[in-house]
């Protein structure tokens, strides 16, 4: 397991690489959700989207270790992170994605100067040969979420929030494979152990929710939530025993509380955030936030879309 010490290696290590994000804060959003909300504003972060954190500790941690070669499987914002710091530490770096990519992603990975190399549709397709890629150039692959540095780095997110709200009570956290909440469960609960963490999933993408039920990683099979950085089909092995060991719960939102979410956003607050990005604010709200907090935060985990696909991410 990580500890809080690794936490703060990470941010040692990656503090001139990354962004301090801003806390944005909206008076009709306190209005509507009763308490002080906090919006931990990653979708401003460099690359959009906190990807960048784990990409920046495990890449240049590979850097120093001789690597000339960086390899990740994803089209998606962890793609684009990996690509831009192969880029800052001058390293190559080849991204394999699916056939069907779409070309707005494979431009914004290439425009960071990554090689993109297609390989059929499915993760099980792409993840052997970003391995193997690495392994014949004797390079280093950066898997998403299942390692301590990527979780470390996602972890000083956290380490950002406790200093920027002091007092904060609760914080809410999107989890998709578990990289980013089990770096900040690690950051908060090993300092500050007061403060609850809760994990928001989509309901159609609830892996982590029934593998906690379960006691036992439980995969799901495909899922078309619209929260595209959320559809892992299990937790990791090395994140779920944190989430296991510190969440404090567990809140699923519907599709429609999504749209509700990023219309809010972005209509309100003005804030360009994802679908993924936006289920700590659905979990809000919807009122599934249950207990009554005064001072909440709430990560806004990326901002990357597709502007044309804006009004298919809307309520109807
Ligand atoms: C990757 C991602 C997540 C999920 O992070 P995990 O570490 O896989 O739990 C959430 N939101 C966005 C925008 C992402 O890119």
């Amino acid at each position: 397991m990580i500890t809080l010490r690794d936490v703060e290696a990470a941010r040692e290590e990656i503090y001139k690489v990354i962004h301090e994000t801003p806390v944005l804060t909206s008076t009709l959003l306190n209005e509507q959700c009763g308490s002080q909300i906090y919006l931990k504003s990653e979708h401003l972060q460099k690359t959009g989207s906190f990807k960048i954190r784990g990409a920046a500790n495990k890449v240049r941690h590979a850097v120093k270790d001789g690597a000339t070669l960086i390899t990740a499987a994803s089209s998606g914002n962890h793609g684009q992170a990996v690509a831009y710091m192969a880029r800052e530490t001058g390293v190559r770096a080849v991204i394999a994605v699916p056939e069907d990519a779409s070309a707005a992603k494979v431009a914004a990975i290439r425009a960071y100067g990554a090689e993109v190399e297609f390989c059929g549709l499915t993760s099980a397709e792409r993840i052997p040969r970003a391995r193997d890629l690495a392994e014949t150039g004797a390079g280093i692959y950066v898997p998403p979420y299942d390692d301590p540095l990527i979780m470390a780095g996602q972890g000083t997110c956290g380490l950002e929030l406790l200093e920027q709200v002091p007092d904060v009570e609760v914080i809410v956290v999107p989890v998709g494979g578990g990289g980013l909440i089990s770096g900040i469960l690690t950051a908060i609960k090993e300092s500050n152990p007061r403060v609850k963490v809760i994990g928001v999933e989509p309901q159609l993408a609830n892996d982590t929710y029934l593998s906690l039920q379960n006691k036992e990683i439980t995969p799901i099979s495909g899922t078309d939530t619209i929260a595209d950085g959320l559809r892992t089909s299990q937790p990791g092995d090395l994140t779920f025993p944190i989430v296991q060991k510190y969440l404090d719960d567990l809140i699923l939102v519907t599709e429609d509380e999504i749209r509700e979410a990023l219309q809010f956003l972005m209509e309100r607050s003005k804030q360009l955030v994802e679908p993924s990005g936006a289920v700590s604010v659905a979990a809000l709200l919807s009122g599934k936030l249950k207990a009554p907090y005064q001072n909440v935060a709430a990560v806004l985990s990326g901002g990357n879309l597709d502007l044309r696909s804006i009004t298919t991410y809307l309520p109807s």
